[in-house]
């Protein structure tokens, strides 16, 4: 394992706003030095540089982040995994991951970007563990998958707050008759009906369209 150490990624400073050394929902303190395993660092600084571009917003203020290569078991003791808990932007409210329901569309937008680049994202939805960052890691393809929950449930949540779609079950993490159909409102073309239809290409088209949805362009 080859470690990188810095302090910027995508021309961006990493900061950190956890307790004892900030409080949460703050700037923090930055720039700080992290560590990542250097192929997890060149796909994590494209996927970000993308994220500036796509979310027509730019490079941001910082990048306030929980962790990255930490000694612990698991993708973070591989290097190969980071926490987002924020995202401050020069002359736009703060994205703090916390208030995700709050802030759906762009907390939307943006995981769509992340999820463009790196197969495993846990948010809000996900657990109550992560409803204070998402946990993003290259341990699985960016590609759609059946089964995977927290694709689900970011389908689901996009499919509520981004498009409008009520979801009588809520956000479950269950691909239900109701988010089924929804999706099918969305991306599929009237002649192909079916969600056995999806496929990673289709799953694309829907990470595009939240991005659209959530930043315009
Ligand atoms: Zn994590």
């Amino acid at each position: 394992m080859v470690l990188v150490s810095f302090d910027h990624i995508a021309g961006v400073p990493i900061h950190y706003a956890r307790q004892p050394v900030a409080p949460y929902g703050t700037q923090g303190k930055g720039p700080r030095t992290v560590r990542l395993e250097q192929n997890f660092h060149a796909t994590l600084e494209r996927c970000l540089l993308d994220l500036w571009k796509r979310s027509q917003l730019g490079a941001p203020e910082c990048l306030v982040s929980g962790g990255c290569y930490v000694e612990k078991a698991g993708r973070h003791g591989e290097g190969r995994a980071i926490d987002i808990d924020a995202i401050w932007w020069k002359d736009q409210p703060p994205l703090i991951t916390r208030n995700a329901p709050f802030d759906a569309r762009r907390y939307l937008g943006v995981e769509a970007v992340l999820r463009m680049h790196l197969g495993m994202v846990l948010n809000f939805w996900y657990n109550q563990a992560h409803e204070d960052h998402w946990h993003c890691d290259d341990g699985t393809a960016t590609d759609w998958a059946y089964g995977s929950r927290s694709r689900t449930l970011f389908m689901q949540a996009a499919l509520s707050y981004v498009f409008g779609h009520a979801l009588p079950g809520g956000i479950d993490g269950d691909l239900g008759p109701a988010t089924r159909r929804a999706l099918t409102d969305v991306i599929f073309s009237p002649s192909e009906k079916t969600i056995r239809a999806m496929d990673s290409a289709k799953w694309l088209t829907f990470l595009e369209r939240v991005v659209t949805a959530a930043f315009g362009g």
